[in-house]
């Protein structure tokens, strides 16, 4: 018997193994050669264009054209020298991936002679046409172009011989249509917002950056048994699958040794990471089988957000040479754990204070206090907007499943400090402070220590935690693009610490000093946002109950969390601190709507498919061989002793026969229901009618068809198998 799935396991138990020639050069050698980093601007740059060029990246200040030229020419001139033949525009249209539209750098000037070009205008700005990005209705046909325009605050890169330049994504009438834009202007707002606030702890300080570590989780399956699964190909996760009988229940893959096979394609991808300047240092095998783990040490957020989605694509380069897939979807395998991507988030000053960690003293205490404080505030406040960010059809398999936060969101910040916003919040009074309560609330500032000891056993189940100097959001999606995430906490916090501003102003207008009016508007804060404090097992079905009653929301699907984009709040913050009109927000509601739908869609059509073109045929013909057999039995044996001969068979044929019938009906019930789906124009109603309506045939269809997986001779299943796509490296 040789189906496609036999092929397969043929090609990969023949696999040779670690076939790649590795390099020996030293990591230090190699980090940062192919950026065009500030070092090298330095080289190439004359220097009042290299001084602009720093000013720019620093300020966020435009380049002048004469400038822009010169940047452009060293820039082809370092690119040209390293064997450069042609440039992109890298973005980060609303798709969730990456885009590139290459551009060669030679231009002809006559006949058979060229010469080599890239100017200011090329560099700053290119129109590629975009008409087939998503847009969410922002540019009609007639304007159906798109600008890009280059990011100076992260750094230019060679991939093979094409110079990468990171640009925004925009719609000829200034609307963003990507990640990058309003990243970019969130990390403005908060900069401005921080760097007002801590102007109350140190005059010295002139600039706040907002600071990224993500972590990424993924699997690797091999090539061959990928694409004999045609689910997997086209959305990323298999859609049946018995879960094997050995899972994750030993948990012996956690930190286990890393195959060989595997371990030569991390060296592989690292090393070619860090050529590009990304700085991964840890790898670790994740709790499910070949579930994998790798996590750079943190960097300024948008260029951290860069290096994520540029070793996203590395990975899938690099997996192709060792015949691996990697699967980025937050749940490809039902029964084992999905995938996230933890979003581990700070804020630090151009002093070099990171303003979330404890200080050494009760004045820089303070300052992380108010840090701290007006963050929790700032979730507390927000929280829905939070969970609109991390919303997708990949992530609703994870989020409330027991294995990733769930959907309701809190923040979890260890038993010290907790009883430190405890004792904090008891002198709460109202008119001025005593002497005695400013003395006690001093002491209780101070007794904040400096390394929090509880952080080392920490809660994993919250889905936004203090770990010790940092916060840490996890419930982000494995596929995700970080910036969406990092919008919206860089916004609502900006949002938070000016309005702190505004209250801590008017308390010193009337007369309170600065600190009494810090400490008390930190009581006040403590105690307005001490609902989204929880400390318990946010898995455990008692805090669904009592979130409930603290009044936190628990949206459980995507489109009901898209639908809260629409919020009169969330769009006036937004449109507030000039990250999104309103105009924009409903853009990405409505491209949020249709990528769900989309995804849904895809799955549902896939899911008959496979059930009609290559599990029927298949359980039908071993249906045949059972009748066959149970024929042949009757015709040797006697009456009496027939039946007993044949039981197995007869059993056998009884229960695959009803599994098959039943798979048929619910496919038949899901067509109805899709059919009635897509007759809906509206799209919110749309995606909720996927949500509601069709969603809950997958697991129906699903259910026989692994039982039929359990039930058909192995020899015979057309789809590679969970224990071969888990097990074998
Ligand atoms: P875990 O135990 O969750 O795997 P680690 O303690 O190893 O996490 O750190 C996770 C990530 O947090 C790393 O990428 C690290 O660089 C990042 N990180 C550390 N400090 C900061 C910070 N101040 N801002 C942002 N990220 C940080
Ligand atoms: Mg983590």
């Amino acid at each position: 018997m040789s189906n496609k799935r036999n092929k397969a396991l043929e090609t990969v138990l023949n696999r040779e193994a670690n076939f790649i020639q590795e390099s020996n050069e030293k990591i230090s050698d190699t980090f940062a050669r192919n950026v065009f980093h500030q070092d090298m601007m330095r080289e190439y740059l004359p220097s009042d264009a290299y001084k602009s060029m720093m000013e720019a990246i620093q300020t966020g200040k435009r380049l002048e054209r004469k400038m822009a030229d010169q940047v452009a020419s060293a820039m082809k001139d370092w690119a040209i020298s390293k064997g450069a033949t042609h440039y992109t525009h890298w973005f980060q249209p609303l798709t969730g991936s990456t885009a590139e539209k290459h551009d060669a750098f030679f231009k002809p000037i006559g006949p058979g002679r060229a010469i080599e070009r890239f100017d200011g205008e090329m560099l700053v700005q290119q129109e590629p046409d975009a008409s087939s990005f998503p847009n969410g209705g922002i540019r009609n046909t007639f304007e159906a172009r798109g600008y890009t325009a280059w990011d100076p605050s992260s750094p230019a890169f060679l991939i093979g011989k094409t110079l990468c330049i990171p640009t925004i994504f925009i719609s000829y009438t200034g609307e963003s249509l990507d990640f990058k834009m309003p990243l970019l202007k969130a990390l403005h707002a908060v900069d401005q917002a921080a760097v007002e606030v801590c102007q109350y702890f140190d005059k010295n300080v002139s600039k706040v950056i907002s600071t990224l570590g993500w972590e990424q989780e993924y699997f690797l399956v091999d090539r061959a048994l990928f694409n004999a699964r045609a689910d997997l190909m086209m959305t990323g996760r298999a859609l049946f699958g018995h879960a094997p009988a050995k899972g994750q229940q030993l948990e012996d893959h956690y930190f286990g040794t890393i195959p060989e096979r595997v371990s030569a394609f991390m060296r592989d991808f690292e090393r070619e990471s860090i050529i590009l300047g990304i700085p991964v240092t840890t790898r670790h095998n994740e709790v499910a089988p070949n579930q994998y783990e790798c996590a750079p040490i943190f960097e300024e957020c948008n260029l951290a957000n860069d290096h994520n989605l540029l070793l996203m694509d590395i990975m899938e380069k690099t997996a192709e040479k060792h015949h691996f897939k990697v699967l980025f979807h937050e749940k490809p395998f039902a029964g084992v754990n999905g995938s996230g991507k933890h979003n581990n988030w700070s804020l630090s000053t151009d002093t070099g204070v990171n303003l979330l960690a404890p200080g050494k003293n009760p004045k820089s205490n303070l300052q992380f206090l108010t840090f701290f404080v007006n963050t929790i505030k700032a979730i507390h406040d927000n929280s829905d907007v939070l969970r609109a960010c991390i919303a997708s059809a990949g992530n609703d398999h994870r989020l409330g499943a027991n294995e990733a936060p769930p959907a309701i969101i809190s923040v979890f910040i260890g038993s010290q400090l907790t009883q430190i916003l405890n004792d904090i919040e008891k002198n709460v009074s109202s008119g001025k402070m005593s002497p005695e309560e400013k003395t006690e609330l001093k002491l209780n500032i101070g007794k904040i220590p400096q390394i929090m000891l509880d952080n080392t056993d920490r809660n994993r189940t919250s889905p936004f935690a203090f770990t010790g100097n940092k916060f840490e959001f996890r419930a982000v999606g494995s596929s995700a693009n970080c910036a969406s995430a990092m919008i919206v906490l860089n916004t609502i916090i900006a949002k938070q610490l000016k309005e702190f501003k505004i209250q801590i102003d008017k308390r010193i207008d009337k007369g309170e000093s600065r600190d009494e009016a810090i400490f008390k508007e930190l009581q006040k804060m403590i105690k307005e946002s001490k609902k989204i404090r929880f400390e318990g097992n946010g898995y455990g079905e008692e805090w669904v109950i009592e979130a409930e009653k603290r009044g936190l929301n628990n949206i459980k699907s995507t489109p009901k969390a898209i639908e809260l984009w629409s919020n009169k709040k969330i769009k006036s913050i937004f449109s507030e601190l000039n990250i999104f009109s309103e105009r924009e927000l409903e853009a990405r509601q409505e491209i949020d709507f249709e990528n769900y739908i989309l995804k849904l869609q895809i799955e549902a059509r896939l899911m008959n498919d496979i059930v009609q073109s290559q599990i029927i045929p298949v359980v039908i013909q071993y249906q045949n061989e059972l009748i066959k057999n149970i024929e042949g039995l009757k015709r040797i044996f006697d009456e009496k002793q027939s039946n007993l001969m044949s039981k197995t068979s007869v059993e056998l044929l009884n229960e695959i026969s009803i599994h098959l019938n039943a798979l048929q009906n619910e496919c038949k019930n899901m067509l109805i229901a899709r059919k009635k789906a897509n007759d809906i124009e509206n799209l919110k109603e749309k995606a909720n009618s996927y949500c509601d309506e069709v969603k809950i045939y997958f697991d129906k269809i699903r259910y026989h068809a692994d039982k039929l997986e359990l039930l058909v001779d192995d020899e015979m299943w057309p789809l590679p198998k969970f224990k071969e796509l888990l097990y074998i490296r």
